[in-house]
């Protein structure tokens, strides 16, 4: 590389030294070549379709929409260009150049410099080919990187590192061991990621030639410009440093990451927490690491040696300044002796991690998290009510701005969130969508999905809930391993998996605080059998882990229903006939011991009288569980399934039908919701078209039984009482714009409408 003239970087023995039994797996060669093979022209219109529009191009001013257009003419030209840089022939510089544009981190200091974070603006046929690298590289990082790191890897979410804190933080107050959380703040991580180290990584892994010329490509010599209001630097070079902006820049920047991260697991002087079956110690998200220290005395010295061991080779450096700690079940001693000789900030109740703050007990949790975004919520809708926004308009604010932030908040932090809070919050949206007077449509019409009559709010406490049905799902998980499911199993005493199924355990003496797992469960088991999740007893019931069936089950017996080491009520064979199963004729007779065990278990299921409990069908929810795959886009399932509980029309559907006299079958509704959101694309029509449906108008009538000295007339004949048909539709002054209308449509349609109020208000 080029590089490789600069005399204080370290030689790529020392970093070769530095990663032997750190990086200890290797590519499969079936994975090697399919990064290294010939990038196709398919595979170039996939990633082309799937770019962007509306983002800021690179230097060649060429946007995205450029090559989407002219993706025909443009596809076989770079095929050609991705296949000479495949045989080592270089980019025209002008391709590697990019604009920096630098952000300011919010409410940071404006004035120090280290508070910007730099962006580079790349060209987007540089983009294209990162795009197609990253696609083929992103699969393969879940079996290579370990699942303490959770950043844009495949599969993997800044949740489970978040749950995972919670749990460790439960755990240490239980067990009354000290636990130290350190948050260490990397200095322009991404920015400064040494290439030496990584391509040295990558080759130890075996990535292959053509995908490291590929790399080359696109990392030698590239240049940029800075971009500060409005003018644009000298060009100069960039030597190190994966990009901000780039989509390949994060993979390779885990990548070159895991050396050190395994270095901190390998190290027998660094203590962390004990979880069910591991040890936990350092859990990381992009170039956010948090460490989970215990025995303090020893552990930190060596985590401060191991960062700077790895600092020097892969020119990775720690702000100690920047970097918080925070101590769980920690001594006044041990914190002032922290605070002695090391120079991390102290935070003596709350930390900040990954948006979210940290803090030792659920309430604290709470106040600082969930009080907080309430808080924050009445001053953001205040700025927006300036009367500049439409009604429709106040409704995309709260599904656009505001609910994303709740809900990220939901996910984050899985613990108990008290009713007030909805309550409370509720009011606030509610108060914000009609600022003055009292709501036109209810909270859960609001909330209904369109096809159904609403306007597809997120309905936040559904949406808790779900976050929770989510993890329960992930108990009964098997294969992708999550890092928080072991501590959560290090808080209870049976596996997880047979949690939901059993009834809740006793509380015991000594409680975990905060602990998600117990949230989970209380949620699960108040909820599961109004939400039409599953019922008191369900098919799944556990039979082995089964703590209520004290003989437990023979293996050989377990054998007879089941290949796997859990065997549920569904697993028994039809009617209880273990003789006539092929599956146990296969395994030979039943020796008495087996008999005797299949004897208690079925006195067992009599003693719970509930045979039919388990054996009917599973439900859809006892089905996602029983799949035990993780779920693609888990959380909207979930939600949908809980929305659909809610059967009950709106009530403004029963009105219309009382109004028009006749009933209307759900059928028609559904065409007429549609009506009401697609047809037109002008906002301003939908919302009348919505408001009218819902009865958001309030007519003479309706004011003057409010109101007795307001006149019940209509305001435009004052001869009849103003009622909504007869402000709509019969009113003489109006009739005569129905007729214009209805011959309108014939005229340029040749359609002769029935002339009834339903068909011109409703259909
Ligand atoms: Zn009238």
């Amino acid at each position: 590389m080029d590089t490789a003239s600069d005399n204080n970087m370290p030689s790529s023995e020392s970093i070769n030294r530095y990663l032997e039994g750190k990086l200890n797996r290797t590519l499969p060669q079936e994975s090697s070549d399919s990064l290294d093979a010939p990038i196709s022209a398919a595979e170039i219109q996939r990633i082309v379709t799937r770019l962007k529009g509306g983002k800021c191009p690179g230097p060649d001013g060429l946007p995205a929409e450029y090559y989407k257009s002219y993706s025909d003419v443009l596809t076989p030209h770079m095929e050609s260009l991705f296949a000479s840089l495949r045989d080592g022939d270089k980019l025209h510089p002008h391709t590697l150049s990019a604009t920096i544009s630098v952000l300011k981190k919010p409410g940071k200091d404006d004035a120090d410099v280290r508070n910007y974070r730099p962006i580079s603006l790349l060209n987007t046929d540089l983009k294209i080919l990162a795009k197609i690298m990253a696609t083929r590289l992103a699969p393969l990082l879940p079996a290579f990187i370990h699942a303490d790191q959770v950043g844009f890897i495949p599969g993997r979410e800044a949740r489970d590192a978040t749950t995972r804190v919670l749990s460790a933080i439960g755990l240490a107050k239980r067990t009354h061991t000290g636990l130290l959380l350190l948050s260490t703040d990397a200095e322009k991580a991404f920015d400064r990621v040494s290439w030496r180290f990584l391509f040295s990584v990558l080759a130890r892994l075996g990535v292959g030639g053509y995908f490291l010329s590929w790399l080359e490509a696109l990392y030698t010599n590239p240049t940029a410009r800075v971009k500060a209001n409005g003018a644009l630097s000298e060009t100069f070079r960039v030597r190190n440093g994966t990009r901000q902006g780039c989509p390949l820049s994060p993979l390779l920047f885990a990548l070159s990451l895991e050396p050190l991260l395994e270095s901190i697991r390998l190290n027998p002087s660094i203590a962390g927490i004990q979880g069910h079956t591991s040890e936990h110690k350092v859990s990381a998200y992009a170039d956010d690491l948090l460490f989970l220290l215990s025995s303090l005395a020893t552990s930190l010295p060596a985590v401060v040696q191991t960062l700077e061991e790895y600092g020097t080779l892969a020119a990775y450096c720690i702000n100690r300044a920047k970097s918080e700690f925070l101590g769980i079940s920690l001594d006044h001693s041990s914190i002032s002796y922290l605070r002695r000789s090391y120079s991390f900030r102290y935070c003596p109740d709350r930390m900040r991690y990954l948006g979210v703050w940290l803090a030792s007990s659920t309430r604290l949790l709470h106040d600082l998290n969930f009080l907080a975004i309430l808080l924050s919520f009445r001053t953001d809708m205040a700025a927006w009510t300036g009367g500049l926004l439409s009604w429709f308009g106040r409704i995309a604010v709260l599904k656009m701005n505001l609910m994303p932030r709740l809900l990220y908040l939901f996910n984050a932090l899985a613990i108990t969130i008290p009713l007030s809070f909805f309550t409370a919050l509720r009011s606030e949206l509610l108060k914000f969508v009609w600022p003055r007077g009292c709501p036109r449509v209810g909270f859960a019409v609001l909330c209904r999905p369109k096809a159904s009559g609403g306007l597809a709010l997120p309905d936040p406490r559904k949406y808790y809930l779900a976050c929770h049905l989510a993890r329960v799902v992930e108990w009964s998980g098997i294969g992708r391993e999550r890092r928080w499911l072991d501590l959560e199993r290090a808080l209870t005493d049976r596996p997880l998996w047979t949690l939901p199924w059993l009834p809740p355990p006793r509380p015991t003496a000594q409680r975990a605080d905060p602990d998600p797992m117990s949230a989970t469960l209380h949620i699960w088991h108040t909820r599961k059998i109004s939400l039409g999740l599953s019922s008191s007893r369900s098919p799944l019931l556990p039979l082995s882990h089964n703590p209520e069936l004290l003989s437990g089950i023979l293996p050989s017996l377990r054998a007879r229903m089941t290949d796997s080491d859990r065997l549920q009520a569904i697993d028994l064979p039809p009617g209880g006939n273990l003789e006539l199963s092929p599956r146990s004729i296969q395994l030979g007779p039943l020796s008495y011991l087996e008999q005797f065990n299949f004897y208690q278990l079925k006195s067992y299921l009599r003693s719970l009288n509930c045979s039919f409990s388990l054996s009917r069908p599973l439900l859809p929810f006892e089905r996602l569980c029983q799949a035990g795959h993780p779920l693609t886009r888990g959380i909207s399932t979930l939600y949908g399934m809980i929305m659909s509980t809610d059967t009950e029309a709106p009530s403004f559907e029963a009105r219309w039908e009382r109004e028009l006299g006749f009933s209307i079958s759900p059928d028609q509704w559904s065409k007429t919701y549609t009506l009401v959101h697609k047809g037109s694309s002008a906002t301003r029509i939908q919302e009348t078209s919505f408001k009218l449906l819902s009865f958001w108008y309030k007519t003479p009538s309706l004011l003057h039984s409010i109101y007795p000295s307001t006149p019940s007339e209509c305001w435009r004949c004052a001869q009849d009482t103003g009622t909504l048909s007869h402000i709509w539709w019969s009113c003489p002054r109006i009739k005569g714009f129905w007729c214009e209308v209805q011959d309108a449509i014939c005229q340029v349609t040749d359609v002769k409408l029935p002339h009834t109020p339903e068909c011109f208000l409703l259909f």
